[in-house]
């Protein structure tokens, strides 16, 4: 039985509609006989708004604040998830970032992740229940919200990974994983099966955002293999991986 964390971002849990698709994707992850922990962005273009809305309020929002208001975007869409799930027949639990044992700095709006203790992701784990944790938050040695910066999201999920001992880290998109090229602009650009950190930070260094840089160094540091695939097809995606890694020890790669 593999242990796999799934990250959604925004554009798969942009409606009602796609939580309760991403819903039934989770259940299905599990029933084929796997642990699933999930780590969700907020709703769409939810955190443009909430900064929209500060903005409209105080030009200069203390950042403490920001980082209270922030962290609720993810709250909203990991409680629904949570709710998707339940509808379908199956149990979850959604956790904060503070309850899922993300300790930060106290630098907000880009803290940086000093520890991981997922005690009560475990615990649920071991209650056959689906933990739905909400990403891109922490909370500090104050006992205050914080954030990781803008799609700090993949680096929770690749913290939360690290710090259960997952098999493999799934990071869903709205594209089949990582191409030689843009596949909107350039159509003959192929999907890339596998690709090693190092060449995907210096993808992301030219350019090329597929994955958060924080995340993949991370990833690198604790050799936490990543699937980069889309939500919106049963497509294999692409491995991100260590030069030594063995491909065919990835679960879940139908
Ligand atoms: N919701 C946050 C953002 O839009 C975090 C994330 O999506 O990873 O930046
Ligand atoms: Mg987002």
């Amino acid at each position: 039985m593999a242990l796999i964390v799934q990250k959604y971002g925004g554009s798969s849990v942009a409606d009602a509609e796609s939580i309760k698709r991403v819903a039934r994707r989770i259940i299905e992850t599990q029933k084929k006989g796997n642990d699933v922990v999930v780590v969700v962005s907020a709703m769409g273009d939810t955190t443009d708004e909430l900064i929209d809305q500060a903005l409209s309020i105080d030009s200069n929002p203390p950042a403490r604040e920001m980082d209270m208001l922030m962290t609720a975007g993810e709250r909203i869409s990991m409680s629904l998830l949570a709710m998707a799930i339940h509808a379908q027949g199956e149990k979850a639990h959604s956790f904060t970032g503070s309850q899922a044992g993300f300790m930060t700095d106290t630098q907000y709006g880009a803290a940086h992740i000093r520890a991981v203790k997922p005690d009560r992701v475990k615990a649920a784990i071991g209650n056959g229940e689906i933990a739905i944790v909400a990403g891109f938050q922490g909370v500090n040695s104050r006992g205050d919200a914080t954030t990781l910066g803008r799609g700090g999201s993949d680096t929770s999920a690749v913290a939360l990974a690290v710090a259960l001992g997952a098999d493999v880290c799934e990071i869903y998109t709205d594209v089949d994983g990582v191409f030689t090229a843009d596949p909107r602009i350039v159509p003959t650009a192929q999907r890339i099966e596998s690709i090693t950190y190092d060449a995907i930070l210096e993808m992301a260094a030219s350019g090329s955002k597929v994955l958060a840089l924080r995340c993949v160094e991370y990833a690198r540091r604790f050799q936490m293999p990543i699937h980069v695939r889309s939500s919106f097809s049963k497509r294999k995606g692409t491995i991100v991986l260590g030069t030594y890694a063995d491909l065919d020890s990835i679960p879940n790669r139908d």
